[in-house]
């Protein structure tokens, strides 16, 4: 892939150009670190990655589907916004494809596409795990994004994606200096990510372990929340006391670690056990997502790890599991 040189002085020129053609999107420290519209360029935190995801700018936490009115259905307009994201991680980028692949490989969901189309996404590579939490290295991530920003000590190496990084890079040339290094596969590697050990964990299914995890688990589904790749949703109608015909159909993010989320017609809820729901997390994060796409759902970013009320570490319990007899 190609690859141009940043001067380091360059960046906030940069991401003034960027302002003028873009809503810019990048992490920012508050009380935690979290990706929002940005004003000053100064402002831009790269020390650690951000505590929120950044699926909410995509798949939303509360969405009007369409409004009712007796049998007339109105869908809202769903216009794009332009915008660029600056300072996605490899998991962050990895996290969008996964999403990706559900709502717009899998099914066209024309909510989340609209939000997505317009959306230009600029990678900073982690140099080192920017938390104790990740293993990033540990799953099998790609390349994926427009831009790609390497921190090199003196400069910044810039590697190009796609067709909309292509077409970036030469939109801001003035800024950008031709180099004829390339990034490899080993600086691709971040050092002290690899922590989730290789395992088959279809052999741990019935193991007694997972209950280290699931007797301090709350079911409080902050976990889901935190992570960026998750994506149950429920949807209900909210009709006007005044008119019950009359209302909005939502959709709203919802949690597999909440019992209601499983309770079915007929009042049977299906994963009655917090043991169960917890599994459930980890297999659908590790195993049954790769079962389908070929690649496991999770993208190590220790999100759900570092938010846990409790600190539940599911790759501690998974790297100590062993396989039992009988
Ligand atoms: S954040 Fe922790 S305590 Fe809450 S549901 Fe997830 S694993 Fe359980
Ligand atoms: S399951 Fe945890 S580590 Fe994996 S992507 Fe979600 S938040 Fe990150």
């Amino acid at each position: 892939m190609e690859v141009l040189l940043l001067k380091k002085e360059r960046l906030n020129g940069f991401i003034e150009k960027l302002q003028q053609d873009f809503e810019v999107i990048a992490p920012l420290k508050g009380d935690v670190i979290r990706f929002l519209p940005l004003k000053n360029p100064d402002d831009i935190f790269l020390g650690k990655n951000a505590y929120f995801p950044i699926k909410e700018y995509f798949f939303k936490k509360n969405e009007v589907l369409f409004q009712f009115n007796g049998t007339k259905i109105i869908v809202p307009e769903l216009p794009s916004k332009k915008r660029a994201f600056f300072g996605l991680r490899r998991c962050d980028l990895n996290a969008i494809k996964h999403q990706d692949m559900v709502f717009m490989n899998d099914i066209h969901d024309p909510y989340y596409t609209a939000a997505r189309k317009d959306s230009y996404l600029i990678g900073y590579h982690c140099n080192t795990a920017p938390s104790p939490y990740c293993f990033c290295g540990s799953l099998e991530l790609a390349d994926y994004f427009d831009l790609m920003v390497y921190d090199k000590k003196d400069d910044f190496l810039v590697e190009i994606g796609s067709s909309k990084g292509k077409g970036m890079a030469k939109k801001y040339a003035s800024l950008f200096s031709k180099t004829s290094k390339k990034i490899s596969e080993e600086e691709k590697k971040i050092p002290g990510s690899d922590r989730l050990e290789k395992k088959d964990i279809s052999l741990f299914y019935n193991n007694s372990d997972w209950k280290k995890g699931t007797d301090l688990c709350l079911s409080c589904g902050a976990c889901t929340a935190l992570c960026p790749t998750c994506y149950c949703f429920e949807t209900h109608d909210e009709v006007k006391t005044s008119n019950i015909n009359e209302g909005e159909r939502k959709r709203n993010w919802s949690s597999c670690q909440l019992q209601e989320f499983t309770r079915v017609a007929g009042e049977h809820v299906y994963r009655k056990d917090r043991e169960e729901r917890f599994k459930h997390r980890i297999f659908h994060q590790l195993e049954y997502f790769k079962e389908k796409h070929k690649v496991p759902l999770c993208v190590g970013c220790g999100r759900c790890i570092e938010g846990c009320p409790t600190r539940i570490d599911f790759v501690d319990i998974l790297n100590n599991m062993k396989v039992e007899n009988g």
